[in-house]
């Protein structure tokens, strides 16, 4: 056999930042004989969606500084030192002035990415790996090859090339159902592009989470000006030709989301959540569960005992449901904009005085937390999990940074951003002419149909269903198979599956299970068959398409966090 034929190909789909941790991982993982080819539909690696035009103009800003990266060739704070000078004067950035625990505009650390990725390469060569990348490069359809151990990738609908192990790592994908059929009407804010134009009239959003904070940062700018005044005021002023100019955010609970506080290391806590080890041991003595109380018991309310005991003693009787509660009905008792000022100034004080909001931080924490254990939950814990303590994780976890939190508030001081509360039964009806009608029941009961000439959708990157995966050859040779959550309790599963709960499937032993969104992985993100085999080839990263077994969001921790998990089977 000759040398090249032993090589081991591995792809990489995708050459965002899961893309990037993927191959810093395989660069240091010491595998011989590596071959390495990055797909990059875009011209360029690193950036991702979120971090690139695709998702960002010059306003937009990361949620995570420097010192909460995990560190992938060097920090921002080294590049720096030796990054484009037209870059950093693109972005006004002064080296010397540079603080690691800042957020940075996302175009510019799309630039940091795309860097990382060159200066990765260097590395890969210098150790003889052979690093092959395609840029302005599809990925169309990809086909496991069970008999010669290969996986077949088809690239721009035409040529097939074959590798050992493909990472799938595809990221963002924002379906359009209405967005370009309805005018005015935006499935998503992004690119944000699009809404940067003249808007004189009231406009609706749906969210009031990052997303929104998004949309409102591009849709401010281009219908009025801020301004920074020496005495530390900040104001919003409307374009004379803007007047009618409104935004009106529609959450569930009229809740704007927690403010950034001082964060110490993102990583704070982690270790000191269960083991994997010991989850393993808890689902081997319970009949293949953990359960959400287990979790929360150990992962947060351990967590106080020490660090926190006055938190810890208001806490230590309360169930999941109690803390939930509790804290919804803290927030929930001031106007929303008094409590995101209130938040504002006690956030300020975390970090002037450099301490982070301890029990903020633990449920940031146990959102993470969560991942591991969220294949493993019964399907009726799995339900409260989403009904239950994601609505508060949402708000708490989704740190809005504070050049964005000065913006809301002027606008909202200057009478042009308000958030209204529309329950869990508003619906939003298209209007055929443009924008579309708002309808809820307000809190005295009133049932209210609002029209907005433009409506945009906020709510953030669906969870894809097992339907929605973009690679027909893995779906029709039963390669991939939709994500299931058993229910522990077989006369709850009954209940469900009787109240004819679409999503509650009976199957030929007489039990119940819940589909949850996207496809089955296990804990190396290997994709599951139908017949409930991992595949050795295949793995995914892209977490629209595994939102049932991986319900957080964490971002660059995750792609970090994952790709160790992948790198852990590919070595072993
Ligand atoms: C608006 C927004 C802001 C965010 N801000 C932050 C933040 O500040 N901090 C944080 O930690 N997290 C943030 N996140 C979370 C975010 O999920 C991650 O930071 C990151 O984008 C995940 O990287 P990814 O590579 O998985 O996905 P993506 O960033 O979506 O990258 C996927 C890549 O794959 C390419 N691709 C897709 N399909 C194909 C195909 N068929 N063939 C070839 N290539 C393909 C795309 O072009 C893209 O380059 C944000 C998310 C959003 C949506």
């Amino acid at each position: 056999m000759s040398a090249k034929s032993t090589k081991r190909k591995v792809a990489i789909l995708g050459g965002g930042p899961s893309g990037l941790f993927m191959f810093k991982r395989l660069v240091e993982s010491g595998l011989k004989n590596l071959e390495i080819e990055i797909f990059e539909r875009k011209a360029h690696l690193g950036s991702g969606m979120p971090y690139s035009p695709e998702g960002a103009e010059i306003e937009h800003i990361t949620n995570v500084s420097d010192n909460e990266i995990p560190v992938i060739f060097n920090s921002i704070e080294d590049w720096i030192k030796i990054a484009p000078k037209e870059t950093l004067e693109k972005f006004d950035i002064d080296s010397a002035k540079f603080n690691e625990y800042k957020v940075l505009p996302r175009l510019f650390f799309g630039e940091y990415l795309s860097a990382q990725f060159e200066l990765l390469i260097k590395q890969a060569e210098s150790k003889s790996i052979v690093t092959k990348v395609h840029l302005n490069t599809t990925i169309t359809d990809v086909v496991d090859n069970r008999k010669i151990k290969k996986v077949s990738v088809q690239i721009n609908e035409k040529e097939e090339l074959l590798f050992d192990e493909i990472i799938i790592c595809i990221g963002h994908n924002w379906p359009k159902k209405y967005e370009g059929k309805i005018p005015n009407y935006f499935d998503s804010p992004y690119p944000p592009k699009k809404l940067a134009s003249r808007c004189n009239y009231p406009i609706a959003l749906k969210g009031s989470s990052l997303t929104a904070v998004d949309a409102i940062r591009t849709l401010a700018r281009n219908n009025g000006s801020f301004t920074h005044k020496a005495d530390g005021t900040y104001s919003f002023k409307l374009d004379a030709k803007s007047d009618k100019f409104k935004i009106m955010m529609h959450s569930r609970n009229g809740l704007l989301p927690a403010i950034r506080f001082h964060l110490e290391d993102s990583h704070l806590g982690k270790d000191s959540t269960l083991s994997k080890t010991q989850i393993q041991k808890t689902i081997k003595e319970n009949g293949g569960f953990i359960s959400l109380d287990f979790v929360f018991e150990k992962n947060f309310k351990d967590q106080f005992k020490e660090k926190e005991p006055k938190f810890y003693e208001r806490i230590k009787d309360m169930n999941l449901e109690t803390f939930v509660n509790a804290m919804m009905d803290y927030r929930e008792k001031l106007p929303p904009f008094d409590l995101f000022k209130k938040e504002y100034a006690e956030a300020e004080k975390s970090i002037e005085k450099r301490e982070s909001i301890y029990w903020k931080e633990v449920l940031a924490v146990l959102s993470f937390a969560m991942n591991y254990p969220a294949k493993y939950l019964p399907a009726e814990d799995m339900q409260r999990l989403q009904k239950v303590l994601m609505p508060l994780i949402s708000i708490v976890i989704a740190f809005v940074p504070q050049s964005s939190c000065r913006d809301l508030m002027a606008l909202h001081d200057a009478g042009v951003l308000d958030i209204v509360s529309v329950g869990d039964d508003s619906t939003v009806e298209p209007d055929p002419k443009g924008g579309a009608t708002y309808h809820y029941e307000d809190e005295n009961g009133k049932q209210i149909a609002k029209s907005y000439k433009m409506f945009v959708d906020c709510v953030g990157q669906p969870h894809l269903s097992f339907e929605d995966f973009p690679f027909p050859g893995l779906i029709d040779n039963g390669t991939i198979s939709p994500a299931r959550l058993q229910f522990k309790d077989v006369k709850k599963g009954k209940e469900a599956f009787d109240e004819k709960n679409k999503l509650v499937e009976k199957d030929s032993k007489g039990g119940y299970s819940l589909r949850v969104p996207g496809i089955t992985i296990n804990d190396y993100f290997q994709v599951i068959d139908e017949n409930g085999n991992a595949n050795d080839r295949i793995y995914i990263l892209a977490v629209p398409y595994i939102g049932g077994y991986n319900p957080d969001y964490s971002g660059i921790d995750f792609s970090e966090a994952a790709s160790e998990q992948v790198i852990k089977k590919l070595t072993a």
